[in-house]
């Protein structure tokens, strides 16, 4: 768990509010783009604190919109702050925060899914991956639709220690839709439990730190909001591939109310299915009858461990896809038909 951080290290001069930001630039929320924005800088501030200490911290906020994080996470007395917003209509609102805060604000006008980490922190700040995590910190208020998609996406890097992680175990505060974040944080046996609480678990520490209710943004989402803190683990407790690792777990919950014994069969073709399902599931000495949210972490990695064994014994399987197979099985009759349709013509 991070250490609770102290907000206020560094006085901003006097500014104007993030409401008069807003109506200063003309900065209405975009329904289709999801924006919702925190005015209350205490809460702001109670956000940015769940990142730990960030005294002389390098920090990369994105999404800052109208700058309410932005000003909390100044506050905290970082060295260096890197703006990542996609919507350019903000980038001046920001600019006057840079002003306030010389030299210490980089903005830049992009998307955060395809910008590239690897270069951005100075080179100084890197640490070895077994040592504390770096003085690097990324902290977010996302829309829901990015926030997903990004987290597994920086999952991914961390299981490859690249992108923001190549400085080392580089910690993230982000927001999440409320069941999103239950999800990432779920134990065995819990009814959020699912693909996203073992890719995540499985490589980091996961701490679901407090909910921020709907009423709390402007304008207010149907839904309510939960604040999640990352750091990685010096070992993932899964020792192999990001993409291995992410078919078995993909498979386990594609029938999430069966027993787990039916998804995992998903990664064996039709033919010779049955048996080697068995002869994972005895492998690995999981109870084929365990419903997918029923398995611990470690049934996971011996799934991992042993389903790696079989496909290096035959390097096809990995290859193999179920829905594939599926669609080809459909379409067989149809082509079937077509053939004998060629024939009497
Ligand atoms: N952080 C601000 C706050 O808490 O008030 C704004 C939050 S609003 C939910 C999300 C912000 O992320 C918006 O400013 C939006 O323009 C920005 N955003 C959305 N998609 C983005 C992307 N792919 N890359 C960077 N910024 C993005």
């Amino acid at each position: 768990m991070a250490a609770p951080g102290k907000v206020a290290a560094f006085r901003l001069p006097p500014l104007p509010t993030v409401g008069d930001i807003i109506k200063l630039f003309r900065l209405k929320a975009q329904k289709q783009l999801s924006q919702n924005f925190l005015l209350d800088l205490r809460l702001t501030d109670k956000i940015v604190r769940q990142a730990g200490e960030l005294k002389n911290a390098h920090v990369c906020e994105v999404g800052p919109g109208p700058g309410g994080i932005t000003r909390s996470i100044l506050s905290a007395g970082v060295e260096q702050l890197l703006l990542i917003e996609k919507d350019a209509r903000f980038i001046p609102g920001l600019q006057m925060l840079s002003e306030a805060a010389p030299g210490k604000v980089r903005i830049v006008h992009g998307d955060i899914l395809t910008y590239k980490m690897e270069k951005v922190f100075p080179k100084h700040l890197k640490k070895n991956w077994e040592d504390e995590p770096p003085n690097i910190h990324i902290i977010g208020n996302l829309p829901f639709s990015v926030s997903t998609p990004l987290i597994i996406k920086w999952l991914e890097n961390v299981s490859k220690k690249d992108g923001p992680f190549i400085y080392g175990r580089t910690q993230m505060t982000l927001t999440f839709q409320k069941e999103v974040a239950e999800r990432l944080t779920a134990n065995p046996g819990g009814k959020q439990r699912s693909r996203l609480s073992i890719m995540s678990q499985h490589l980091c520490t996961v701490e679901n730190c407090f909910v921020i209710p709907g009423q709390a943004f402007v304008p207010k989402p149907e839904v309510d909001v939960a604040v999640v803190h990352f750091t990685p683990l010096v070992q993932p407790k899964i020792q192999q591939p990001f993409e291995l690792v992410e078919k078995v777990v993909k498979s386990v919950f594609q029938f999430r109310r069966k027993y787990c014994f039916r998804g995992i069969g998903t990664l064996f073709p039709e033919r010779g299915r049955l048996k080697r399902t068995e002869e994972l599931m005895k492998t690995a000495n999981v109870d084929p009858t365990l419903r997918p949210f029923q398995l611990s972490m470690s049934q996971f990695r011996n799934l991992c461990d042993t389903y790696r064994k079989m496909c290096d014994e035959d390097p096809s399987l990995f290859m193999y896809n179920y829905r594939e197979e599926l669609k080809q099985k459909k379409m067989r009759p149809l082509l079937k038909s077509t053939s004998q349709l060629e024939q009497t013509i």
